[in-house]
């Protein structure tokens, strides 16, 4: 940062070395990877499940095989539901907004995403104003336990700065059953490829265009009987809710394998598979694995580079899932995305808003730490030739 850097308007025409390529050069942090087998499996199965009826039991068994995959992945305890609705993530802080905070809530804001529920329920009109504690970029603040607070708003992984956190309950919470807050964990770009322990949340939520490598636009979340509670007590005060963003509702149509409008189908289908993958190879413990060794490989490289260094500053802060790596002032991130981009190595531009002169990259399950060794050797390659 602070050192100018030159306005380059085009790319520098440096061709990768074929052997130094990854086998797949998708590194998004989302829209991410989507495994060509799963491609395969829903082409294979297209003829007789795509195009048709949501309400019937072809697709129905597949929204039961993803509520039970879900339920296997995460070892949900007896009483956990998973819930299913349109709209994406986004869509499910409307709909908490409407259906799980009933006066107050706190957020933990330490950047684009985490801050995005914190304005939805500070705008809402029947809601008092939220807590928001925040913390710089690159760090991550932890929740406080408050009297008056029903749910306290928690981000698995902060997908602008590559921040990840650990899931726990507010030190000196009650738990929800003895009067103390819901936790709620935006986990759209953490679940999969992170550990969580469902006993420290009740709403764990997220969308499938990440570590689940399928495509957006459907939201899932996780809820504990307490959330479940949650959702029929503030229903009972008789709140008004759009139809679409009722959680009563949603729940109702996820215990007949349904959602309440019509979903992408195509993006249920690869999110099943996506879920079937990481169980039929051991689980959480498999995914999260290929996250983890994603991460060892880049951080150490970047450790190890004299130009690159990880921006977040407490390795344990290190993201498994986001890793986003800043650059000397030297060299210019940008063109180094341009150059990777011309070579088939896209989507490792940094969050936009964020603006510094670094790269972003996704280490989801679905993307294999190979690839991710290959793009560090491709980097290195780039930033060799720019220098000469
Ligand atoms: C991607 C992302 C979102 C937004 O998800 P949509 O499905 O596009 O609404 C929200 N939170 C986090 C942490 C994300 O990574």
């Amino acid at each position: 940062m602070g050192a100018m850097i030159p306005y380059v308007t085009e790319t520098p025409d440096i061709r990768i070395p074929p052997n130094l390529l990854p086998a797949d050069g998708r590194f998004g942090a989302g829209p991410s990877k989507v495994r060509p087998e799963a491609v395969a499996a829903l082409s294979a199965a297209s003829g007789s499940f795509l195009g048709t009826s949501h309400r019937q039991k072809t697709v129905k068994s597949v929204v039961g095989s993803l509520r039970a995959g879900l339920t296997s992945l995460f070892s949900l305890p007896d009483g956990y539901e998973v819930v299913l609705g349109n709209g994406g993530t986004t869509c499910f802080w409307d709909a908490a907004t409407f259906g799980l905070i009933e006066h107050k809530s706190q957020h933990l804001s330490f950047g684009e995403f985490s801050s995005k529920f914190a304005t939805a329920a500070a705008t809402a009109p029947h809601l008092g104003d939220p807590e928001v504690i925040s913390s710089e970029v690159g760090t991550h603040p932890l929740p406080v336990a408050r009297e008056d607070v029903d749910l306290y708003a928690l981000t698995h992984n902060e997908t602008s700065t590559g921040v990840m956190m650990p899931i726990l309950r507010p030190g000196g919470a009650p738990l929800p059953a003895d009067g103390g807050g819901l936790v709620a964990v935006d986990a759209t770009s953490g679940a999969g490829g992170l550990q969580v322990d469902p006993a420290e949340f009740d709403a764990y939520y997220f969308a499938p265009q990440k570590c689940f490598g399928s495509d957006g636009g459907l939201w899932v979340a996780l809820l504990s009987p307490a959330a479940v509670d949650r959702i029929g007590s503030i229903a009972a005060t008789g709140r008004w809710v759009p139809a679409s963003m009722d959680l009563t509702i949603a729940l109702d149509n996820a215990r007949l394998e349904q959602t309440y409008n019509t979903p992408a189908l195509a993006t249920i289908f690869l999110f099943d598979n996506q879920v079937q993958w990481f169980n039929d190879n051991g689980g959480l413990g498999f995914s999260t694995g290929r996250s983890d060794r994603s991460a060892e490989i880049l951080y150490s490289w970047a450790d190890n580079s004299d130009f690159a260094t990880p921006f977040v500053h407490r390795e344990q802060d290190r993201s498994h899932v986001i890793g986003t790596i800043d650059f000397d002032d030297s060299i210019d991130a940008a063109v180094v995305a341009k150059v990777l981009r011309a070579n088939g190595v896209v989507d490792t531009e940094p969050y936009r808003k964020l603006g510094r002169n670094q790269l972003r990259i996704a280490m989801f399950p679905g993307i294999d730490p190979e690839d991710i060794a290959s793009l560090c050797a491709c980097i290195t390659h780039v930033v060799g030739a720019l220098a000469q």
